[in-house]
């Protein structure tokens, strides 16, 4: 039985981690769980999922959560700290970093310190901090399995094969709303314009990512 330790877990990643949790029951155990101030959501997981130590990051935890941890035993962290003794707990196994920007960079910092085996959806820790989180985990033994779609795709590719069979890699991308627009054109761009997704309505951060803000995180 693997078990997970989930940073995150009310966002999109997350609730994602936790569909897999749900199709693999013998196999994956929710350890730990950690959220940043949605506690009502977090509440609905403790219930659910009985872990044995849940975090929130920020803000006051709501009456539902207090009553969901007493009622499964489960012991609620608070704030920064809390997040990072979660990440870092003897007894858990893998931690899956699904939190977004910078609020993950300490607990996965911590994590890889540890010498967890980590899997990152959160990129732009890497992006911010790369050198530093791969040094460590040189020094910690720490595992860093990607969990973003390319980053992982290209990592399966990659497993088992010899280095010098490798010529480059290709990242893929559908274009967005300023697909065809020259570099001089994006000078002077609008925020309207970047936010005009010729196919999907999604959320502001997502939609500005797929003006190609996202491959460069990715690169
Ligand atoms: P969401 O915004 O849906 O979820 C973010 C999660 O982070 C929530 O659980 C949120 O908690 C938590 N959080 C926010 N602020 C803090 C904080 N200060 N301290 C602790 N936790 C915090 O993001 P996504 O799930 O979409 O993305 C998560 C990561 O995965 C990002 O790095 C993203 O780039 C990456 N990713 C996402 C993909 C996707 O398809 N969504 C695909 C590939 C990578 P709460 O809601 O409780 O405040």
């Amino acid at each position: 039985m693997k078990k997970i330790v989930l940073l995150g877990s009310t966002g999109s990643i997350g609730r994602s981690t936790l569909a897999v949790v749900d199709r693999f029951p013998k196999r994956l155990d929710v350890f730990a769980l950690a959220a940043g101030r949605n506690s009502s959501a977090l509440a609905e997981q403790v219930k659910r999922y009985k872990p044995q130590y849940a975090a929130l990051a920020d803000g006051e935890p709501c009456r539902e959560l207090l009553d969901a941890c007493s009622s499964v035993d489960c012991v609620l962290l608070r704030g920064e700290e809390g997040l990072s003794e979660i990440a870092t707990l003897k007894e858990g196994g893998a931690v899956v970093a699904a939190m977004v920007g910078a609020a993950g960079l300490r607990p996965t910092l911590d994590a890889i310190s540890a010498g967890k085996r980590v899997a990152l959806a959160n990129k732009e820790v890497l992006v911010m901090a790369g050198e530093l989180m791969m040094n460590t985990a040189l020094e910690s033994g720490a595992e860093i399995m990607p969990v973003d779609s390319e980053h992982n795709a290209i990592f399966q590719c990659l497993e088992g094969n010899r280095r010098d069979s490798l010529r480059r890699v290709l990242l893929c991308a559908t274009g967005g709303p300023l697909l065809h627009r020259s570099l001089g054109e994006l000078e002077s761009i609008t925020v309207e314009e970047a936010l005009n997704h010729p196919r999907w309505e999604m959320g502001r951060k997502v939609t500005i990512d797929s003006t190609m803000m996202n491959k460069g995180l990715e690169m």
